[in-house]
């Protein structure tokens, strides 16, 4: 049995969340016309953030499955477990959601095994519908259940693409990183420094960001901003930080760390 990360909860205070264009106003339309949504960006720049925040704003808790490579279809609706009495049914997060209404927001949901299409087709397109094989049920979705996915295009090999079939079902919105103001005000209220700090992370950041075609498979989100500002407020010297929470987790070749160092040098 593979277990996944998933929780589900009603997210009891707002979520902090800058607004980048118009997508809370899209998210709402799709919403209420009871169409799934996709997000799709690179990873660190507000996607769970963003969904956290419309589950809120809507008050719908929020079934949250982190999808991986070994993610099956039985995972998501579902098994049968062999307890002290026999067997029982166990719902899966996706089965959870369309019984108890909410938002199932599968992230990276590219990653899944090919599998997990079949179920999420026919709850994606206007038939809004759950066919649990194992039981024989089949499950309408209640008004307010509504499936948001997400994945990283950057990074995805051709096989694991999603597929046009796939897209096609879906309300889609590209996320990228945001403008410098904007990031810098995140940066600033996320990790509690001042905007000093934060605008001078920033535009390290956006040097790295320039390098992505050279070296690097993933440039320096806005969430490894975060963590390299909430390191400095906490005493870190600022060059250990960088390096700790920027340029290594971007990347493991010894030469394009040291290479990272060299513009954070040039920033600090
Ligand atoms: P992902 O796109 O990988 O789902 P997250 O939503 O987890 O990224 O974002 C990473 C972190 O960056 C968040 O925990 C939050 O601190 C911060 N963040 C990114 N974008 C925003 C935003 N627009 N408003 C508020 N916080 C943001």
């Amino acid at each position: 049995m593979v277990m996944q990360e998933q929780s589900s909860a009603i997210i009891e205070t707002t979520p902090y969340y800058q607004n980048i264009t118009n997508e809370e106003e899209i998210f709402r339309q799709a919403w209420q016309h009871q169409l799934p949504v996709l997000i799709k960006g690179p990873t660190g720049c507000g996607k769970t953030r963003f969904v956290q925040y419309m589950a809120h704003a809507l008050n719908l808790p929020l079934y949250t499955v982190a999808c991986h490579d070994d993610l099956s279809a039985t995972d998501l609706v579902g098994r049968h477990l062999i307890g002290a009495d026999g067997t029982w049914w166990q719902d899966g997060p996706l089965t959870r959601a369309v019984r108890e209404g909410g938002i199932c927001y599968l992230d990276e949901v590219v990653e899944a095994r090919q599998d997990t299409t079949v179920v999420l087709h026919p709850l994606a397109d206007d038939r809004r519908e759950l066919f649990i094989e194992r039981t024989g049920e089949s499950l309408r979705a209640p008004d307010n259940f509504m499936l948001v996915v997400s994945y990283n295009p950057g990074y995805q090999n051709l096989l694991k693409g999603m597929k046009p079939s796939t897209r096609q079902r879906f309300v889609a919105m590209r996320f990228d990183y945001p403008s410098f103001e904007q990031e810098v005000h995140i940066v600033a209220t996320e990790a509690g420094v001042d905007e000093k700090l934060a605008a001078q992370l920033v535009r390290l950041g956006h040097a790295i960001r320039r390098l992505e075609n050279h070296d690097l498979e993933e440039v320096a989100s806005t969430r490894l901003l975060i963590f390299t500002a909430r390191m400095i407020k906490a005493g870190l010297p600022v060059r250990q930080a960088c390096m700790a929470c920027l340029a290594e987790p971007l990347t493991d070749d010894a030469q394009t760390v040291a290479a990272l160092m060299d513009v954070v040098d040039v920033h600090f």
